[in-house]
């Protein structure tokens, strides 16, 4: 088979981890033909996006001292993992020679004064560099050819939407299909440090948080890969958050939009366009727990299995929020009051989670997260408030839960188990949605009643009994 596995973070931190990570990696490729894509090791990309802050507040120092705790970190964990001498002195001497970029890259972004989009993305990138080089040596010191690639060494040429970037999948397909089979033919593993790319004029850009999910699936679908395997610190998608419902039970098989809505709604840090790529070539992703190897994990397919269509898959939960009533007699009739306040809030940054509208037009209702609360709420009375809106009126702490599973579509009676199990605990709801795809349906409901809601729900549809 042709694979490709991605590591997160967690599952290369540490010595232990990291030489399990390759010995696995070496008895995979004795019957397939791998490309590994890892994350940066954990905290360092926090740690990067650290450096940006100190910069843009003039604090050099604050700046370096973040720089040499990357360092030391990885120089450690390069000396704790690599045995063979020759391979630890050659990874330490590269693993050198990117900290020495980093710190040049520092000075001149101290010197400017300010950390534009573009250089933010090559100043984060660093993370995934050292890590791939890492893993590479760690499979290299247990016998085998491995070989260290940046997301544009392989050939992921992306737009030049810094910190947000999409790839040209025309270019990018031919570019990485012809590196990485010169690679396979030299029996050689390519270990790609995921989360960037570089634009056509060979800037490096970067996909957003979590981004080395989406440079699996982009470099899966470029090669036709059988399949791609999400190796993290989880056993896969579970039913529920495992913490507040114990007998929440692992998702064997879900299908490509269950798993996208699963991965908005947190059930696992998944990018949000990770399955894109994989969609039209219907390439099977396997979501696994990279120290339990015996573990299948979830198996996220474009056509799941009959047996597991079940109503509802799982029941998800994000605390945290901020509703906001936005009320006002003038909205009624009026074309484009929906427009006006969105626009206002997307020009503030502001990401909207959950949106209703009665038929009656007299007020909207959105849920955002309750960090962005107070900037949403300014904006809209500053620019909008004894204009199109009469009076805003906001619930702290509130939580959203989701239903989630395709079987949802055309039947009956979900809604009124959902509300009968929630009743019966004395739960109130305080704003109901589901999309015309009815493969959501999702309530809010205050930040103390969360528990509560979620087991009703996964007791009301025997969520336990699911496989
Ligand atoms: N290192 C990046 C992040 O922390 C990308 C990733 O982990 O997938 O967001
Ligand atoms: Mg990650």
């Amino acid at each position: 088979m042709k694979l490709v596995l991605k590591y997160g973070g967690t599952s290369i931190s540490n010595t232990k981890d990291i030489q399990s990570v390759a010995k696995h990696v070496i008895s995979l490729s004795k019957k397939n033909q791998l490309v590994i894509v890892c994350s940066a090791t954990s905290g360092t990309t926090d740690d990067l996006i650290e450096i940006s802050e100190s910069i843009k507040k003039e604090n050099k120092s604050k700046a370096e001292q973040l720089a040499s705790k990357i360092t030391n970190r990885h120089k450690q964990l390069a000396k704790q993992t690599i045995k063979k001498s020759d391979i630890q002195k050659k990874l330490l001497i590269k693993l050198n020679d990117d900290f020495k970029e980093l710190v040049a890259l520092i000075d001149g972004l101290v010197l400017l004064g300010e950390v534009t989009s573009r250089s933010m993305d090559y100043l984060i990138s660093f993370g995934e560099r050292f890590s791939g080089k890492l893993l590479a040596a760690a499979i290299n010191d247990l016998g085998k050819k491995a070989i260290p690639l940046t997301g544009k060494e392989v050939g992921i040429v992306t737009d030049s939407n810094f910190s947000e970037s999409k790839p040209l999948m025309d270019t990018t397909r031919l570019r990485v299909s012809k590196s990485i089979d010169t690679l396979f033919s030299k029996k050689t593993i390519p270990v790609v440090g995921g989360f960037s790319g570089a634009d056509q004029h060979g800037h490096t850009t970067t996909f957003g948080r979590g981004g080395s999910d989406y440079s699996a699936t982009i470099i899966g679908s470029c090669l036709k890969a059988d399949e791609i395997w999400l190796m993290s610190d989880v056993d896969g998608l579970m039913t529920a958050d495992p913490k507040i419902v114990k007998n929440a039970k692992l998702l064997k098989e879900v299908s490509y939009t269950e798993a996208i809505e699963m991965a908005l709604f947190g059930a696992k840090q998944i990018h949000p366009r990770t399955f894109e790529p994989l969609l039209a070539k219907k390439i099977p992703m396997k979501i696994r727990n990279s120290s339990n190897a015996k573990n299948e994990g979830t198996l996220v397919t474009s056509s799941p299995s009959a047996s597991v269509k079940n109503t509802v898959k799982c029941v998800s939960n994000i605390r945290n929020n901020g509703l906001i009533d936005i009320q006002g007699g003038s909205m009624i009739g009026t074309p484009g009051t929906a427009a006006k306040i969105f626009a206002t809030l997307a020009k503030a940054g502001i990401n909207v989670m959950m949106i209703s509208q009665n038929p009656s037009e007299s007020s909207i209702t959105i849920v955002v997260k309750n960090s962005d609360l107070n900037k949403a709420v300014s904006v809209l009375e500053m620019d909008l408030l004894g204009k199109i809106i009469k009076k805003l009126e906001v619930t702290t702490g509130v939580s959203i839960i989701a239903l989630i599973g395709s079987g949802m579509r055309g039947t009956i009676g979900v809604a009124s188990k959902v509300f009968a199990a929630i009743e019966k605990n004395k739960v109130n709801v305080s704003m109901i949605t589901q999309g015309s795809s009815e493969l959501n349906l999702a309530l809010v409901v205050k930040n103390s009643d969360t528990n509560t809601a979620v087991r009703a729900i996964h007791d009301a549809f025997t969520l336990d009994k699911i496989n």
